[in-house]
């Protein structure tokens, strides 16, 4: 058993003020496996002085210093690789597939913001202007349970880059890889109160931080129903906010893909993360004239993945993170069976030999129009509708009509053709004939997916004001 007990301010492990003691699950045999002892609002104010007083001399650190810093922090953080991967599957049942991603990716993205630092201008010309970018003041930074350890190192990393100080609020169901990364950050030795990390819930600590007059940024990444939640509270104080939400991302599979190309890019993009991530492309666009054929290949694509047991190989899809998410994808399953969407793969319940776990069957629906709910929710699980469509224009509209706007993925023959369609989709980030990453773009969504971008100098910048000096 698991227990948590400090939280970390002003350079220390601490006792909280908060008693409240939150149960940690695995989530691949549904048993309680530790606690962890949240944070309150007190906790969250004490956290939020620190991060005020360290303000000041950290702000007026040089770039040289702060690389300095955010190298001992990457050091730190990749020696705790090992940790971080069994705590992943331990806490979160991430699969092989994600949780070696997930226990490097925390060191990787210290390693891009410093790239990013060191060809950052902090001061440029406008005509008579100089411009100087100036930090924000303390950042409030708070992040979800499907990536948690990789979000609390990304966010802090670009607002250390940018000169502010923080408050980290991470999700409470993650405590475990929370722990092992205060652990490392701690081990970085950076200035007291330069960074504090309060895992505590979203409706005390986190809103503590997001009213709070003295945090000047919030930097979210959750629901998109948080999201609003946190913008409405952030108008009070006009403090800035970047915020990161959900998404319903199409796949547009044209009618000149090449079926064994495009077939396991698609069901790979649908089914990351188990289901569980921001950018998973749900929705399958598929050519009214091949639509026979692209729905039996997805559907054998889709049979043939392996869910259960994350510390299997062979597994896709592991178990999902907890009860409450479990039976929001039955739900929806059962949603899209009554909204008269054809099962093609998967279904309800559990998948054959799995037992006391929250797994899931990946499931296909086609016959799906774009109004359906399974069409245009975010279930956040392991659940695809194939969605036909008439030509390269209906395509389009139909990717386009959703709420969301935070990913794409576009598979077709001529790629002049195929990005000439990605320029007309309206998202944060549009793949074509590709899954590959690149931390040095932005990213971000249009739409309810989110407002400003993470990554590289749009990230750093996200922690600044820029001020005109004229003289
Ligand atoms: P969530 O919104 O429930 O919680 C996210 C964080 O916000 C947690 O730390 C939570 O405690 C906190 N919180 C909850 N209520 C709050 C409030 N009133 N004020 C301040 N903080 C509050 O999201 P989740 O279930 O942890 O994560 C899944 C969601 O995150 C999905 O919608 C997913 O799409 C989204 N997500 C987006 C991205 C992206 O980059 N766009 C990446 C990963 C996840």
């Amino acid at each position: 058993m698991h227990h948590i007990e400090q939280v970390y301010i002003n350079g220390e492990f601490v006792t909280p003020h908060g008693t409240e003691r939150f149960d940690l699950y695995n989530p691949a045999t549904a048993r309680v496996i530790g606690q962890v002892r949240l944070a309150d609002a007190v906790d969250g104010e004490r956290a939020i002085a620190a991060a005020r007083a360290a303000f000041p001399a950290w702000s007026k650190t040089t770039k040289q210093m702060r690389i300095a810093a955010l190298q001992r922090m990457q050091a730190a953080v990749a020696a705790r690789h090992d940790d971080l991967l069994e705590a992943v599957v331990e806490e979160y049942g991430a699969p092989a597939s994600r949780s070696a991603w997930m226990a490097s990716y925390p060191a990787e993205v210290i390693a891009q913001a410093i790239e990013a630092l060191e060809a950052f201008d902090f001061t440029t010309v406008a005509g008579a202007a100089r411009v100087e970018m100036t930090p924000l003041g303390v950042a409030g930074l708070i992040t979800p349970w499907n990536s948690d350890a990789g979000f609390i190192c990304g966010k802090l990393a670009a607002a250390l880059a940018a000169g502010c100080t923080a408050v980290i609020k991470p999700s409470e169901m993650s405590a475990l890889q929370t722990q092992i990364v205060t652990e490392a950050l701690h081990a970085a030795d950076l200035p007291p109160g330069v960074f504090n990390i309060v895992t505590g819930r979203g409706d005390t600590v986190g809103e503590t931080i997001s009213r709070h007059p003295h945090v000047a940024k919030i930097s979210f990444t959750g629901s998109t129903r948080t999201g609003k939640a946190i913008l409405r509270n952030a108008a009070e104080n006009f403090t800035r906010v970047t915020l990161e939400l959900g998404g319903k991302s199409p796949t547009l599979i044209l009618d000149d893909a090449d079926i064994k190309q495009a077939i396991p890019l698609a069901v790979q993009a649908g089914l990351m993360n188990s289901g569980q991530a921001c950018v998973a492309g749900t929705r399958i666009l598929v050519p009214q004239s091949r639509k026979a054929e692209f729905e039996q290949a997805l559907a054998l694509a889709v049979a043939a993945v392996v869910s259960g047991d994350p510390r299997d190989a062979k597994t896709v899809v592991g178990p999902m993170v907890s009860e409450r998410q479990w039976q929001r994808v039955q739900g929806y399953i059962q949603k899209g069976l009554a909204e008269g969407a054809r099962l093609l793969a998967g279904g309800v319940g559990r998948p054959e030999g799995t037992r006391d776990g929250w797994f899931v069957r990946p499931t296909l629906f086609t016959d799906v129009h774009n109004q359906m709910a399974i069409a245009r929710d975010e279930i956040f699980g392991p659940v695809l509708c194939v969605i036909a469509y008439r030509d390269d224009a209906e395509a389009i509209a139909i990717a386009n009509d959703t709420d969301y706007g935070l990913s794409a993925l576009v598979l077709g023959g001529d790629s002049g053709r195929a990005r000439r369609v990605a320029q007309q989709i309206q998202a944060g980030r549009v793949l074509v004939n590709t899954l590959t990453h690149e931390p040095k773009a932005p990213f971000g969504g249009f739409k309810h997916s989110g407002v400003g971008r993470e990554m590289g100098a749009w990230g750093i910048s996200a922690f600044m004001e820029p001020k005109s000096i004229l003289s």
